[in-house]
């Protein structure tokens, strides 16, 4: 994989680990196939006609194509009741041919993804997001884990990013991403931090991060005068705005240009994060049919 080079940081280049991720599942897809198998299934579930959440919808139903993943696509109007939602997600648990649910969020207000994540088959669980699912990430047994925590993983290992003994700061505690990250970085002996919204002097423990994880979702929220020098920067944010010519600008929670003066290591927005997230999934399809058919 070749990685661009900066003055300083180095560019964690997650659109070509994940071009590559997908190129390695692909492999594993049509071996399977060629013994005679059907291909793994993803039933894709999205409510309302919220725009970002269709595109990423659309991004992911082609990612499933490009490694020749069966994807099934449930789409419901935006007034669609809990009911009919949980009759979806209970006839795709009895599914023989779907192995990973993947269900878009979030979900318009009058509809609870505590109630859909309750009645998800564990087995199925490739956002890694039921109870099961996370309790298992806590005890540290195997498990669907969530894709950005898990795609973030797999960029510091291809960077060989060393995390035993270092700092890690994770700024954002959601189940989502924060969660999920400081632990997975402490599994891998990482000393953790987590800071969120009520956290006090969040630029001073930044400065002491060898490893710096931003899920805040405040746009350009870090700055690089918070960045310790050498430091690996991950940055999980995405926000779509407006540039002076009316033009799509996407940025992160880091003021990337000054931090990548600083940092040893650091991911772009967008081709960072966003990318592996999508390969992790894949990768989750993968695992949980096989864990389905007994091949794992
Ligand atoms: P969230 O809103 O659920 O959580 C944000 C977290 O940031 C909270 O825990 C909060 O305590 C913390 N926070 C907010 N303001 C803060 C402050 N001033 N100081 C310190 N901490 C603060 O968001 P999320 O779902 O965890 O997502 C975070 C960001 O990551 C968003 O921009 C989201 O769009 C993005 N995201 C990207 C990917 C990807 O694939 N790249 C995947 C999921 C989420």
């Amino acid at each position: 994989m070749v990685l661009q080079e900066q003055s300083v940081g180095q560019v964690m280049d997650g659109k070509a680990l994940a071009a590559s991720v997908r190129e390695t599942l692909k492999e594993k897809v049509t071996k399977i196939v060629e013994t005679g198998k059907r291909r793994p299934g993803l039933a894709v579930v999205l409510v309302g006609d919220d725009k970002a959440s269709a595109l990423y919808v659309k991004n992911k139903t082609q990612s499933c194509k490009k490694v020749g993943i069966e994807s099934f696509m449930h789409t419901f109007p935006a007034d669609t009741d809990m009911e009919t939602l949980l009759n979806c997600i209970k006839t795709l648990n009895q599914s023989d041919v779907v192995d990973g649910i993947l269900v878009q969020l979030p979900l318009p207000s009058h509809l609870s993804a505590e109630e859909v994540l309750a009645v998800l088959d564990p087995n199925k669980d490739v956002d890694g997001l039921t109870t099961e699912s996370m309790g298992r990430l806590f005890a540290g047994k195997t498990g669907l884990r969530p894709c950005t925590p898990v795609g973030v993983m797999v960029l510091l290992e291809e960077h060989k990013v060393d995390v035993e003994g270092k700092h890690a700061v994770v700024i954002g505690r959601s189940n989502l991403v924060g969660k999920p990250i400081a632990m997975l970085l402490q599994q891998k002996n990482a000393t953790v931090t987590m800071c969120h919204s009520r956290t006090k002097d969040l630029d001073k423990i930044c400065q002491n991060a060898d490893i710096l994880v931003v899920a805040a979702g405040k746009r350009e929220f870090v700055k690089g005068s918070w960045i310790k020098p050498g430091a690996t920067v991950i940055d999980v944010g995405i926000h779509h705005t407006q540039g002076p010519d009316g033009e799509s600008v996407i940025s992160g929670d880091v003021q990337y240009a000054d931090a990548a003066k600083v940092a040893r290591h650091i991911t772009p927005v967008p081709g960072g994060v966003g990318p592996m997230t999508v390969a992790m999934l894949l990768s989750n399809t993968i695992t949980a049919f096989e864990r389905r058919t007994g091949i794992k």
